[in-house]
């Protein structure tokens, strides 16, 4: 599984990058970076993680630091108090079935939302007396080109689609790659989009989807900045107030002026930790 730098040349990179986050914006939301698509976005008491437990960094990703998984298992601030988690998909650089199953003992207040292939792997490894955790897993069974879900509970308004993962339609078409829209209080809206394809056909089918809602902050997979075709859909169909590239190989320079020139003027999530506030209205 190589997503490294493709040759993509554009002269529209730096067009995109609309909000540097520092600005003037009224900033009610945070989003903290975990590791690999490991994202958790807070707002207020309210507070969702995606992809946060995996165990294969297939050699060029970073996992989540020993320390921050322990203050996951153990609900120690910033972790505490998460009312959803998501699985973008069952690939073993954002899903770990027995380290969710641990934490779904470890922390009990947590719901799951997951693709039914992470629920089913997820069922095949507990017991009987695991039962009741399954109280609070909600599966996701989306086929592509099914309508999106919605799915509503404390607090949070989750919108469903699913967008096949990278490689389509050659490979992985098997795998169920959800891109899940995630609405906070009714204030906040953001984005993950898992290991999603970049091409326009998986959006074009449903732009009332798209457009149905502002989102403030996005976390395509860094492919949607090499790709001329991914930084199309982020300007035109997803329409972000900003993007925070995610799924960067450990590799990447620290110094954006040493990443290749095509993603030099966007922002990517590369420290484990690191935070960005949300911008929630469109100033400037
Ligand atoms: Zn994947
Ligand atoms: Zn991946």
């Amino acid at each position: 599984m190589r997503y490294f730098f493709s040759p993509l040349v554009s002269a529209f990179t730096i067009a995109l990058t609309a909000c540097s986050g520092e600005a003037s914006h009224t900033t009610t939301a945070t989003a903290h970076y975990l590791a690999n698509e490991g994202v958790m976005v807070v707002r207020g008491d309210t507070k969702v993680v995606f992809d946060p437990l995996f165990e294969n960094s297939y050699g060029q990703y970073q996992l989540p630091p020993v320390e921050m998984r322990a203050a996951l298992f153990a609900g120690l601030p910033p972790y505490d108090g998460v009312d959803a988690v998501f699985i973008s998909h069952y690939h073993g650089d954002h899903f770990s079935p027995s380290e969710m199953l641990q934490f779904l003992k470890a922390q009990t207040a947590f719901k799951l939302v997951a693709p039914a292939q992470a629920v089913e792997a997820l069922r095949k490894i507990a017991s009987a007396d695991d039962a009741k955790l399954f109280e609070r897993v909600v599966p996701v069974a989306l086929a592509y080109g099914d309508a999106p879900i919605v799915i509503e509970f404390g607090g949070l308004l989750i919108e469903a689609v699913r967008i096949p993962h990278s490689g389509w339609p050659a490979s992985r078409t098997d795998v169920q790659n959800i891109a899940f829209r995630v609405t906070l209080d009714n204030q906040v809206t953001v984005l993950h989009m898992g290991d999603a394809d970049t091409k326009d056909v998986h959006f074009d089918r449903d732009p009332e989807h798209w457009a149905k809602r502002q989102t403030h902050m996005a976390f395509p997979p860094y492919w949607y900045f090499l790709d001329p075709v991914g930084r199309d859909i982020l300007d035109h169909r997803l329409t972000p107030l900003h993007s925070v590239g995610v799924h960067v190989p450990e590799a990447m320079p620290d110094d954006p002026a040493q990443r290749p020139s095509e993603i030099q003027g966007f922002d990517l999530f590369t420290e484990p930790g690191e935070t960005r506030p949300i911008p929630t209205s469109d100033q400037e």
